[in-house]
Formats: C-alpha cells, sequence, structure tokens
C-alpha cells in the first residue's frame, strides 16, 4: 500500500475476496451468501464492496435502509437488494429502484401491498423477518396463519425468503437460546410450507452464526462484519484480513515538560519530561470522546502511541515519548497488524461501532486486488 498524505482509509480488496472465500469454505457449495453492506459497507465503502461482491459472485445485497439500496442502484449494481429495516414513506422508492424489503409487521405488510397494487405490480419480490427472540423487528410465530393467508391471496407481491436474526450468536454461553431460536425458525418454516404449499428460501445466521451454528444455514447466510476482517473471536480474527485501515500522519511534534498540560480542559498531565505528536483526525471523523485519555492507543513506527487527553473534534493528541519518529510519519490508528477490535475495546466497544463511525470526511483509498 503506498503512502498516504493525510487521514485516510484504505480499503484492501484482496482482503475482502480472502474474507469472503473463508466464510464460504464454512457453508456449503450451494448455501447461497447475502452480503450484509449497510453503513458504507460498515463505514468502509458501500459501492466499491457492492461491486467486489457482485464481481465475486454475490447471490444478494442487504442494506438497512431504501436510501442506501438507492445508492447502490445509481452506481449499477444489478444484485438483488434486500432492505432489512424499511418504513412505510420508503415503499414507492424501493419498487422504483428494484429494492426488496423486509416485511416484519401486519402494518408494514399491508401498506408494502396497498403501494404493490397502486404501482401495479404482479408478485414483486419481498422477504418475510420472523421474531425468534431478538424482540427488535419481526413477526411473531403466532402470525403465521395471518402471514401464509395473506401470501395465498395477494398476488402483487411474492415472498423470495423468510429469515430471522439470532440474538446471541458469537456468545456460546448462550448457545441453548441460539439452538430456540434456531428451532424456533425451523417450526415458523415448517407450518408456511405446510399452509403455502412451497418453501420460501431461509436463512437465519450472520457472521458468528456461520462459524457457531454452520447446521442451521438453511439456503443462505447473511455475513458483515467477517466480510470487513473481524470475526468476534480471536481466533477466527486470525483467519481474516481486516479489510480497512485507518492510517493518519503526525501535523506537529511537541516536548513539554513535567506539570504541563495537554488539551481541552487540561485533562492529561504530564508527570515528566515527554513527546507528543498530534495527529488530524478528532471525534468528527469517528474517534470519539471514548477513546481519549489512555484508552486507545495509534501505532507509530511499529511503536504503540496512547491518545493522551481529551479527544478534539480535528485532532488528538498521543504520547510518542522514546518513540524515534517525526512530522509527516504515518500513524495507524487501526487496519491490518492492528485490529479495530482491540482499538474498540479499550474503550469497552466493539469492532462494529469504530468501523461504522468513520465519518465520511476522511478520504477513502480502494486498493484494488
Ligand atoms: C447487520 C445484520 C447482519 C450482519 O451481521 P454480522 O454480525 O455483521 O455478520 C445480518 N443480519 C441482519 C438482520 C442484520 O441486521
Amino acid at each position: 500500500m503506498g503512502k498516504i498524505r493525510e487521514t485516510t482509509l484504505q480499503i484492501d480488496l484482496s482482503a475482502l475476496e480472502h474474507n469472503y472465500k473463508y466464510l464460504r469454505s464454512k457453508i456449503a457449495a450451494e448455501t447461497k451468501f447475502l452480503a450484509v453492506v449497510k453503513a458504507f459497507a460498515y463505514g468502509s465503502d458501500m459501492v466499491a464492496i457492492a461491486k467486489k461482491m457482485e464481481q465475486l459472485g454475490v447471490d444478494y445485497l442487504a442494506v438497512a435502509y431504501a436510501k442506501e439500496g438507492s445508492l447502490l442502484r445509481d452506481a449499477g449494481i444489478k444484485t438483488p437488494i434486500l432492505v432489512l429495516h424499511p418504513l412505510p414513506s420508503n415503499f414507492d422508492e424501493i419498487i422504483d429502484r428494484c429494492l426488496e424489503p423486509s416485511l416484519y409487521s401486519r402494518k408494514i405488510f399491508k401498506a408494502f401491498l396497498e403501494v404493490a397494487k397502486a404501482k401495479h405490480q404482479k408478485a414483486y419480490p419481498m422477504h418475510i423477518k420472523f421474531n425468534t427472540g431478538l424482540n427488535r423487528l419481526g413477526f411473531n410465530e403466532t402470525d403465521v396463519d395471518w402471514v401464509a393467508e395473506q401470501l395465498k391471496v395477494e398476488k402483487e407481491i411474492h415472498v423470495v425468503s423468510i429469515f430471522s436474526h439470532l440474538a446471541a450468536s458469537e456468545d456460546l454461553e448462550e448457545k441453548s437460546f441460539s439452538l430456540d431460536q434456531i428451532n424456533t425458525f425451523k417450526k415458523i418454516s415448517e407450518n408456511l410450507t405446510e399452509k403455502l404449499g412451497s418453501t420460501p428460501m431461509r436463512h437465519m445466521l450472520n457472521t458468528s452464526g456461520i462459524i457457531n451454528y454452520a447446521e442451521a444455514q438453511f439456503e443462505m447466510v447473511r455475513s458483515g462484519i467477517g466480510l470487513y476482517g473481524y470475526g468476534n473471536d480471536a481466533k477466527i480474527d486470525a483467519q481474516l484480513k481486516p479489510v480497512a485501515s485507518l492510517k493518519t500522519i503526525i501535523s506537529q511534534i511537541h516536548h513539554i515538560e513535567a506539570n504541563e498540560t495537554v488539551g481541552y480542559n487540561r485533562a492529561f498531565t504530564s508527570n515528566s519530561s515527554r513527546k507528543t505528536a498530534t495527529l488530524p483526525l478528532g471525534h468528527a471523523d469517528g474517534i470519539g470522546r471514548q477513546y481519549g485519555n489512555g484508552k486507545a492507543s495509534v501505532l507509530i513506527n511499529g511503536k504503540k502511541a496512547p491518545i493522551i487527553g481529551n479527544v478534539c473534534m480535528d485532532m488528538i493528541m498521543v504520547d510518542v515519548t522514546g518513540i524515534d519518529c517525526q512530522e509527516g510519519d504515518e500513524a495507524l490508528v487501526f487496519g491490518q497488524n492492528k485490529s479495530a477490535e482491540g482499538f474498540a475495546q479499550g474503550a469497552k466497544t466493539i469492532s462494529y461501532e469504530i468501523l461504522t463511525a468513520i465519518s465520511q470526511r476522511v478520504k477513502r483509498e480502494i486498493i484494488a486486488s
């Protein structure tokens, strides 16, 4: 990877391909694969990632909101796109842009049906979400009869798949809960199949589900975080390659004496003479204030430099005492050789949060494979 000149998120498409192949190796060859590219592809670059996934032959893409799907269509993406969390006001756009909604309640179902009718659709593809214990979005098991009845009579729409989502797929202490969710989903699908006389595609597993419950892969799996290089488990992380690397360069170096302070509210007080480096990224770039005051660090010339004092909007200061470095040198915030999961853990959060936090102000650089 080339040298950077400003704060840059480098996105390595060969790492994406590696992760995709790794996750595919955990499931049967005939199982379909849906790549979750919501939230700018977990804070990276949604269009670049979707294009690469399309080229790799992925079966489906998923976004959270309709406007994310429209951005993909604007970029020429042809792969089917599941919209996980549509709202009634999105249904015109969803049909106009050939997006496929997840319908998760009677209210949403009826609202979509009305728009499909008004737009004279025939068998418009959509997906039904069932709640099996996460209690976030989805029809309940007791709604199966109602859903089946609708699907039989309403010809404007067609159910492509039914799906559910695990609440704690990464946590093996919750294994019996996850197995209950899987069983509930099986019962729902058997019941629905019996009433419909046909079986829609079924899917339940996210990344950690693929790793821990591959027996429940059904006809498709849905992966996000694993594609981006993180597996909610150190052993899996070792097999994956981080796609996004956040790098910056030292703007200024200061030498301070004992009892001097650094940054807003004088949050850091030096206990000896120290060398500090100011870096051009802050909470407006996604490095939240929770990472300040020693909770996280960056890597400069291979050495750890903790963030000192409060994170500013556009800058952080790091302690580089004893590190051979100068203005213009590169600092790695996270990425290949420095896990975003580790960075996140310092502030008691998870890779998902730090990755998706990197704001659109940060330059993206795509590294083609
Ligand atoms: C975000 C999301 C996923 C992806 O989960 P990962 O843990 O990132 O693999 C899968 N399914 C649904 C419903 C989601 O909202």
